[in-house]
Formats: C-alpha cells, sequence, structure tokens
C-alpha cells in the first residue's frame, strides 16, 4: 500500500486522514497534513472485535473480585515469622507501624490493596484467594 499524498510504501497501519473532504490513507509523515479520522485500516488476518453487540456478551470485562483471605493475619505472622523479623522490623522494612502490624496480625485490620500488596510482595504470600481450599491445584 503506497500513501495517497507522497506516493511512498506505508510500513504498517496508514493512517486515515481527511484532507479537504477526502478521506486519504497516508504515511505516518502526511497525516498531519489532514485531519485524523478514527478509522485506522486493520493488518490483515485482523478480525476487529464487536463492541457492544448482544451476540458477544462482554465477558472480557469481568474483573474477578479478589477477597482477602480470612487467615490473613495468620499468613503475615508466619510469613514474618518465616524471615526472622519482628513485628517492629517488618513494619521498619515496609515503611508501617509497628502497631498496624500488630492489628493485621490479629487480624483487628484488613490492609487495603496497597498495604496488602506490599506485603504480598515483601513477604512473598497470596493474600487473596490463596487459602481456598475449593481451588483446584
Ligand atoms: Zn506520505
Amino acid at each position: 500500500m503506497s500513501c495517497e499524498i507522497c506516493g511512498n510504501s506505508i510500513r504498517g497501519v496508514p493512517q486515515v486522514v481527511l484532507v479537504d473532504g477526502a478521506k486519504l490513507r497516508v504515511c505516518n509523515n502526511d497525516a498531519k497534513l489532514g485531519t485524523a479520522i478514527k478509522e485506522t485500516v486493520r493488518p490483515q488476518g485482523f478480525v476487529p472485535r464487536p463492541v457492544n453487540s448482544p451476540l458477544f456478551p462482554k465477558f472480557d470485562i469481568i474483573e474477578e473480585e479478589l477477597e482477602l483471605r480470612e487467615d490473613f493475619g495468620t499468613a503475615i505472622k508466619s510469613a514474618r515469622e518465616k524471615l526472622g523479623l519482628s513485628q517492629d522490623q517488618l513494619a521498619a522494612k515496609i515503611n508501617e507501624r509497628a502497631s498496624l502490624i500488630r492489628h493485621l496480625e490479629t487480624a483487628k485490620m484488613k490492609p487495603d490493596d496497597v498495604l496488602a500488596t506490599k506485603l504480598e510482595r515483601f513477604l512473598k504470600i497470596d493474600l487473596y484467594g490463596a487459602a481456598d481450599s475449593d481451588l483446584e491445584v
């Protein structure tokens, strides 16, 4: 395919722009000469996914609801002990207060997403759903 403005062959996906009311397929260089229209030409073999089609329910946007495992306190505690850290030491490592760690380990408080992720990374544990014995391994 060649650019309809300069005639150079277009590598990859041509830009579709509006120039004086005409839709042209142009190279990246000439794209700025026209008004970009939201209609890029798909590479061959690419089948566009129908949007809002009732035939295709939106399975792909279902996000898995992750639930904090019930024994998150125990999980944090045992992982911390495995690392040989005290609550204070762990708190210092992840820039939190020791009282927070205590609350978490006794399940008086649930970690928010950010804190949970921090703990998961640092302690190398899975705080979401891993304790669910119904899950297949
Ligand atoms: Zn061009």
